[in-house]
């Protein structure tokens, strides 16, 4: 997706609302009615965002950077050039910047205008995200939206919010936790959680296998 699709809010996620999924339903038979879309076409559209991209892209970035340096140098100069330098990632449209965490430093996105959201490597954004109050109080007081969210920094450690734009998109880093111990690159992916890559998450300690049973 392009910067173009700034503020173009039906992504979808709204269906979760059964009164705008009544709405949403309404005007997709219209404008099938009218000849203006194919169903064939929404529902290429739907698979699109629910099965290609999401979080696991992102995650897989990650794991990447974690375990080979000069991706992640490459990364953290040009996030955009990176992923597509990669034959094994789906190509990144947006412009997207990836942002390191570290000892001293955390990172959290947000976008106080809207809902700009990484979609390319992260999906559909989580309800929260496009919340009125996240969107203002991740700025106003980060330290204790990140509590809520179970992060809970030690105040020596500095919280930058970046604010996403039309233009801009934001991909957190988080650090590799100790307790992940040596693993290939697709068991640390399953470990990268999409909170973790917006910055509101930990990684998790079981992969999803674990998790799974
Ligand atoms: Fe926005």
């Amino acid at each position: 997706m392009s910067g173009s699709d700034h503020h173009d809010h039906s992504h979808g996620e709204e269906s979760i609302l059964t009164d705008i999924q009544k709405r949403v339903k309404a005007l997709e038979s219209i404008l099938v009615s009218k000849g203006l879309v194919e169903r064939a076409t929404i529902d290429q559209i739907i698979e699109h965002f629910e099965n290609k991209v999401g979080p696991h892209v992102g995650a897989r970035v990650v794991a990447r950077a974690w375990i080979d340096q000069e991706f992640k140098r490459a990364l953290l100069e040009d996030a955009t050039k990176a992923i597509n330098s990669q034959s094994d990632f789906p190509q990144v449209g947006q412009h997207l910047i990836a942002i390191e965490n570290n000892d001293s430093l955390h990172n959290v996105v947000v976008c106080t205008l809207c809902s700009c959201y990484p979609w390319d490597v992260l999906g559909l954004p989580p309800v929260w995200y496009k919340s009125a109050p996240y969107r203002s109080r991740i700025v106003s007081d980060p330290r204790s939206v990140l509590k809520e969210f179970g992060l809970e920094l030690s105040e020596a450690k500095k919280i930058r919010v970046w604010d996403s734009t039309a233009e801009t998109r934001y991909l957190v880093i988080p650090q590799r936790p100790v307790f992940l111990g040596v693993k290939s690159e697709s068991e640390l992916a399953k470990c990268v959680t999409r909170d973790s890559m917006i910055g509101t998450g930990k990684v998790s300690p079981l992969s999803e296998d674990n998790v799974n049973g």
